[in-house]
C-alpha cells in the first residue's frame, strides 16, 4: 500500500511539473485529488487495513494530498504570470486596424486662437454660466422696459419664473453682454477681459439664423480709453489671428449698451475686396459690432461713469473663420459634413 501511495506520490509530481496549459492542469487536479482520483481509492479502502497500517497509511495519503494540492497552486499562478494577454497567437501580417483621428471644429480653433491673442494683450478669460437673469441679460445692459428683444419671442424664459422680474426672472442668456457687467461687479475697475460662450434665441432656424450659437466679446474698461485705442485694439486682434495688417472700417451702429455704437467692417478675404457673394458685392464684411460702453452700463455696474469709460467689441466667430479659409457659405461649418470638416485637420 505505501509503495502504491509513493508511485502515486511520483507520477503526479511529474505530471504537475511538464505541464504548461491551465485546461491540463485542470484536469490533472481532477486526476490526482479529485473524488475519482486513485488517492481516494486509496483513502477509502483504508477500513480493511490494521489499525497501526491505518495511522501510517492514512498519514502519509493526507501528506500527499497536501503536496499535490500545493504544487498545483504553485503551477497555477506560474502559468497565470508567464500568460499573454492574447488568447491566440499573433499573425504579424494581418494589417492593422485605421484609428480615427479627430480635430478640432475650425470655429473651437478660431476660439482658442483669439483666446491667445488676447491673453498675450494682458486680457482675462471670464466664463458665465449659460443661466442668466433680465436683470443681467436687459435690465443692467440699458434695454428699455419695453425692448422687444425681453419678449418671449427672442428670448428663452425659464419655466416657474415668467411671472417674475429682475433678477428672479431666469433665461438662457440671449447675448453674452450680460456677462461683462457681472465681472466688473465681482472684479471691479480697471478690467480687461474676454468671456465667450454660447448664446441662445428662441428663433425659427433658416440659413442666418440658429437657435445656439457661439459669440465670443470682449471688453476693457480703464479711465482714459479712447476710441483710437479700441479701434488699435481691433487691428491688433485681427492681424493676430490672420497674420498680417487686415483693413477694417467703422459704422454707426446702434446696440442700448453702446454710446457710440459701431459697426466694424473688415475687408472681404474671400474675394480681397473686389465684390463677392460672400460680401454682398461690396468687398467689406461686418466682423464685430461695438462700440464705448453706455453711462447707465458702468452704473449697473457700480462705476462712475465720470471717472471710468470702456470699449466693448463682440466678434463673428463664424465670420471670422469664414475670411480664414476663404469658405463662402457659413451653413457649411455648422453642417455636420465630415467631408467638409476633414479639410480642417
Ligand atoms: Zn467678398
Amino acid at each position: 500500500m505505501k509503495e502504491k501511495l509513493e508511485q502515486i506520490r511520483t507520477n503526479g509530481l511529474e505530471k504537475i511539473k511538464n505541464t504548461k496549459i491551465m485546461s491540463e492542469l485542470e484536469e490533472i487536479k481532477k486526476e490526482l485529488i479529485g473524488k475519482k482520483s486513485e488517492l481516494s481509492k486509496v483513502l477509502k479502502s483504508m477500513s480493511t487495513l490494521a489499525p497501526e497500517e491505518k495511522k501510517t497509511i492514512g498519514m502519509l495519503a493526507t501528506q500527499i494530498k497536501t503536496t499535490f494540492t500545493e504544487k498545483v497552486q504553485q503551477k497555477e499562478e506560474e502559468i497565470i504570470s508567464k500568460m499573454s494577454v492574447l488568447d491566440e497567437p499573433i499573425d504579424l501580417s494581418i494589417p492593422g486596424k485605421k484609428v480615427t483621428e479627430g480635430a478640432l471644429h475650425p470655429i473651437t480653433q478660431m476660439k482658442y486662437d483669439l483666446n491667445d491673442a488676447f491673453l498675450s494683450l494682458g486680457f482675462e478669460i471670464y466664463n458665465e454660466d449659460d443661466i442668466s437673469s433680465e436683470k443681467y441679460a436687459f435690465d443692467n445692459l440699458n434695454f428699455a422696459k419695453n425692448h422687444p428683444a425681453r419678449q418671449s419671442m427672442d428670448t428663452y424664459w425659464i419655466a416657474g419664473t415668467e411671472d417674475k422680474s429682475g433678477a428672479e426672472r431666469l433665461c438662457l442668456r440671449p447675448h453674452l453682454t450680460g456677462g461683462s457687467v457681472r465681472y466688473l461687479l465681482e472684479h471691479g475697475a480697471p478690467a480687461r477681459f474676454v468671456y465667450p460662450g454660447g448664446a441662445f434665441r428662441n428663433e425659427t432656424t433658416d440659413a442666418r439664423h440658429e437657435r445656439a450659437f457661439i459669440q465670443y466679446e470682449a471688453l476693457i474698461v480703464d479711465k482714459d480709453i479712447s476710441f483710437s485705442s479700441g479701434m488699435v485694439m481691433i487691428q491688433t486682434i485681427l492681424e493676430k489671428v490672420f497674420g498680417r495688417k487686415i483693413n477694417t472700417r467703422m459704422r454707426e451702429g446702434f446696440f442700448p449698451f453702446t454710446e457710440p455704437g459701431y459697426e466694424i467692417d473688415m475687408e472681404c478675404l474671400v474675394c480681397g475686396g473686389k465684390g463677392c457673394k460672400v460680401c454682398n458685392h461690396n468687398g467689406w464684411i461686418e466682423v464685430m459690432p461695438g462700440g464705448v460702453i453706455h453711462p447707465n452700463v458702468l452704473r449697473s455696474a457700480n462705476l462712475d461713469p465720470e471717472e471710468w469709460t470702456g470699449f466693448y467689441i463682440n466678434i463673428g466667430l463664424d465670420r471670422l473663420v469664414m475670411m480664414r479659409y476663404g469658405v463662402d457659405d457659413v451653413r457649411l461649418f455648422h453642417s455636420t459634413d465630415l467631408r467638409f470638416l476633414k479639410q480642417f485637420k
